[in-house]
């Protein structure tokens, strides 16, 4: 454990080499939540040092996508910081000089074996079904020797020097101490051929540099951890507090998610990656509430944190490492949890898009009208105009057979609309005071039940079976184009009649 009085400084550390998905944003959300409760700094640290597999566009994403969950960092490649630069591939200097280093505490040393050898190498372990190691063929070299071949320009690379004897312990925040045998370790490479820095290394420099006090990652680096750790110890730096989160399995709980069964997932509306969400009508409040719980929790039972609950409440001693499973059924409930939670100012202004891609003219004063009367029946907001863009038509298309009251005749109905037009006709205005009793009054004296009457009514009116609550909506609507919805009714039901 770092000393209490050491600062917090957590970083986020992501590979421009795809997109950001939940797990990437837990990570970073976690790292976030703990920065800001201890008044300590949220790093954004790019590391991009692995070119081949480099993804344009992708660290603009990143950025786009921490932002729009709200996860706001101190510094970072974009705005600077006094631990800089924060990008890797603008840190090549600093690693080899640390690789140097090594060689010069004997930590390290200079291999120039060929990739036709190592390949045969690992042939013959294969064969002899032995671990796939390096064999340690240039361990042995004189240092002076290899320091002179370097110089003539001999191609090389630099690799750890992993004690051979012994065994390493290190502690996971989460999983306590973890002991391997040394001979297990690979001789890691920390500088490539090409002079670029390998993970194990630049991670570790970058953290020390960093100040960071808290390494949040994933579990994928458990494996090499051992390695990071004797590392750090072969600078003679003092480690990080390491947490390695749980993975995330897929819906069914079985194995991870294949990149075919995540891409498919839109199909359904759902997606694993952040910038995705917001298209598909979730909204930021809920995507840190869910992710969040998958893998750290307050009670047993507290369900609805903000951003600002999760920065008071949060603790590393509730991380929970076992794997969590995707649960989209959980995060549509939040999504629903977190419109409903919304002032109708800003659940407002979050649907008007959805709107408008859906192809609605809106006028914002009926849209702020009908905000309350959709907000309990919308999961996520691309519901919205499904739910109420009738609103928004000039004239509706019910099917004629849906304007047919249950157990009723096509001439039935069209006389009920008729008696529902001659009464809602004489109101001054119609709203819920002067139509709800007189209607329901008017059902009785027609034998009709409430649901019966109010259905033929509903898809006159509003073009469907389901709607928001009817005499609300009608309020919006206005009596003028409730009572041309309604003749409109009554004209196709005759006509199916005669
Ligand atoms: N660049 C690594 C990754 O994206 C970061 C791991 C870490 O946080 O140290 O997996």
């Amino acid at each position: 454990m770092k000393p209490s009085n050491q600062p917090i400084r957590v970083r986020f550390a992501p590979s421009p080499t795809g997109r950001l998905h939940l797990g990437g944003a837990r990570t970073a959300l976690y790292d976030y939540l703990l920065a800001r409760q201890m008044g300590g700094k949220f790093i954004l640290r790019i590391e991009d040092i692995d070119l081949k597999r480099f993804v344009p566009g992708a660290e603009e994403e990143l950025m786009q996508g921490l932002r729009w969950l709200g996860l706001e960092w101190d510094e970072g490649p974009d705005i600077g910081g006094s631990c800089g630069p924060y990008r890797q591939s603008e840190r090549k200097e600093i690693y080899l000089d640390h690789a140097q280093q090594l060689i010069a505490r004997d930590k390290a040393y200079y291999c120039f074996c060929t990739p036709e050898r190592l390949s045969k190498v690992r042939q013959e372990q294969q064969r002899s079904k032995s671990p796939q190691k390096y064999d340690g063929t240039c361990r042995k070299l004189d240092p002076v020797e290899a320091a002179k071949r370097v110089a003539a320009g001999e191609p090389h690379v630099i690799r750890f020097k992993t004690p051979k004897e012994g065994s390493i312990t290190v502690r996971d925040h989460l999983r306590g101490d973890i002991t391997v045998e040394n001979r297990s370790i690979d001789d890691y490479i920390l500088i490539r051929s090409d002079g670029f820095a390998l993970y194990h290394l630049a991670a570790m420099v970058d953290d020390h540099l960093m100040d960071i006090s808290h390494v949040i990652r994933g579990s994928e680096w458990l494996s090499t951890f051992p390695l990071h750790a004797h590392i750090v110890r072969a600078f003679g730096w003092q480690e990080p507090v390491w947490v390695h989160l749980s993975i995330f399995l897929k819906p069914s709980g079985k194995g991870k998610m294949s990149k075919r069964e995540s891409a498919e997932l839109i199909k359904d509306g759902y997606s694993i990656f952040v910038n995705d969400l917001e298209g598909l009508g979730y909204i930021p409040e809920a995507v840190v509430n869910w992710i969040a719980l998958m893998g750290w929790s307050y009670d047993d039972h507290t369900e609805m944190f903000s951003l600002d609950d999760m920065i008071e409440k949060f603790s590393l001693e509730r991380l929970n490492p076992a794997p969590a499973a995707i649960n989209f059924t959980k995060f549509d409930h939040f999504n629903g949890l977190h419109i409903r939670n919304l002032s109708t100012q800003d659940l407002c202004k979050r649907v008007l898009p959805f709107f408008k891609s859906a192809g609605y003219q809106v006028d914002e004063k009926i849209l702020l009208e009908i905000i309350p009367i959709i907000q309990q029946r919308i999961t996520t907001l691309d519901d919205a105009p499904v739910v109420g863009g009738f609103f928004f038509e000039d004239t509706v298309h019910p099917k004629t057979e849906e304007l047919i009251g249950a157990k009723m005749t096509a001439k039935e109905s069209a006389d009920a609309l008729q008696v529902a037009y001659d009464l809602l006709s004489k109101l001054p205005v119609i709203n819920i005071d002067t139509a709800e009793i007189p209607l329901r009054v008017l059902a009785d004296q027609l034998h009709l039940k409430a649901g019966q009457f109010f259905g033929i009514l509903r898809v006159a009116v509003t073009g469907r079976t389901v709607s928001p609550p009817l005499i609300e909506s009608m309020a919006i609507i206005g009596k003028e184009k409730v009572l041309e919805r309604i003749i409109y009714g009554i004209k196709m039901l005759e006509k199916m009649a005669t």
